[in-house]
């Protein structure tokens, strides 16, 4: 039998452990770095969040210097100056690749990483902004497509065809957010918020078992938000043409995600596109798409993937929200007076 003093004991060894184990399961840790041209900020919560910090951190790293194209020691610098050779890649390139050619495929080649010589010209990889000459575009244009890719997955080898150079920056932020996440549930992490410009990957719930609430800002004005979406161990990632762009002397804005057809800022009528899924990669690369493919091309991909949600705004304000996320959406003030269309 159990005297009463043995069970108050234990009942306080009991509270201890559940207070223990409260403050592991908060311990919140934070981490920011200056990686992919953009601000992160890496959030984790757990017992060992500080170190599965750093190692989701290192391999954001290590896919920056694999995957930059103006450095001159990154794989992809080194693929793009081999002259067509046949070229050994890491499985991280391949990956990337081959899912960048299944995207051209499925979006029409609105997304196509081959368009790299063009946003070069433009200055976009340098900031050395030039508005090219039509025949310009039209010449680097020629060496634009996915057919000019030769990828084996079998022995990670890809040969650029007819002057190709492509560049993985439309897909590669999603990605890097994505191996973080996979390293930090890797290491017993149940809850995380990588915040990665443009760009954001949840783990799993917040620590208290709730939903993050992650905001979608404003195209017209990085202080305000369209309104929030709450998501569960998914990636939400932003496109739209305020996120990096130039003006000409005449005031004109051109910005850096260009219409493969011909070689210019694509301007449709959306302003900002958000994708909501749980492949962050595929999000990624879907909000560049989208951006380009404009409203009806966009909404009509968007009925035929249901997996992906969405939040558009267009230029005549009107917000298209898909059906997967009409009660996890709230719109914000300044937008409540915009036309919803539910997608
Ligand atoms: P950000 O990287 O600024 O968050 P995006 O994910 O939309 O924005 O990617 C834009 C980048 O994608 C450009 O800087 C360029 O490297 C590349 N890009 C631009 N247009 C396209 C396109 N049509 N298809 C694929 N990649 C593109
Ligand atoms: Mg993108």
């Amino acid at each position: 039998m159990i005297c009463k003093k043995t069970l108050s004991a234990l009942l306080c060894a009991a509270s201890v452990i559940i207070l223990c184990s409260c403050t592991d399961r908060n311990t919140e840790n934070e981490t920011d770095l200056f990686a992919m041209d953009t601000y992160m900020t890496l959030k984790a919560y757990g017992e060992n969040s500080k170190s599965a910090l750093e190692k989701a951190s290192a391999k954001i790293r290590e896919l920056e210097e694999l995957l930059s194209v103006t450095d001159e020691n990154s794989e992809i610098f080194g693929l793009n100056s081999a002259d067509g050779k046949r070229t050994e890649i890491s499985d991280d390139t391949s990956f990337l690749i081959k899912r960048s050619l299944e995207i051209n495929k499925s979006t029409n080649a609105a997304f196509d990483i081959t368009l790299y010589p063009v946003s070069r010209e433009w200055g976009f990889t340098t900031g050395d902004y030039k508005v090219p000459a039509q025949t310009r575009l039209d010449e680097l244009l020629k060496s634009v497509g996915s057919e000019n890719i030769i990828l084996d997955t079998n022995d990670n080898s890809v040969s650029l065809l007819n002057g190709a150079n492509i560049d993985l920056g439309g897909i590669a932020k999603g990605y890097a957010g994505k191996c973080a996440a996979e390293i930090l549930k890797n290491e017993g992490i149940k809850s995380a918020i990588l915040n990665m410009g443009g760009n954001v990957q949840t783990i799993g719930a917040k620590p208290d078992g709730s939903s993050w609430i992650v905001g979608i800002q404003d195209p017209t004005d990085s202080h305000e938000l369209v309104g929030t979406v709450e998501v569960i161990d998914k990636a939400v990632v932003t496109s739209g043409g305020y996120e990096r762009y130039f003006e000409d002397e005449a005031g004109n804005t051109y910005w850096h995600i260009l219409d493969p057809k011909t070689g210019r800022p694509a301007k449709t009528d959306i302003l900002s596109v958000t994708v909501i899924g749980i492949d962050g990669t595929t999000c990624d690369a879907l909000s560049t798409s989208l951006f380009v493919m404009g409203i009806d091309s966009a909404c009509g991909y968007l009925r035929s993937n249901r997996e992906y949600d969405a939040v558009m705004v267009s230029d005549d304000k009107t917000l298209y929200i898909t059906q997967g996320i009409t009660e996890s959406f709230s719109v914000s003030d300044k937008f409540s007076g915009y036309k919803i269309v539910t997608v």
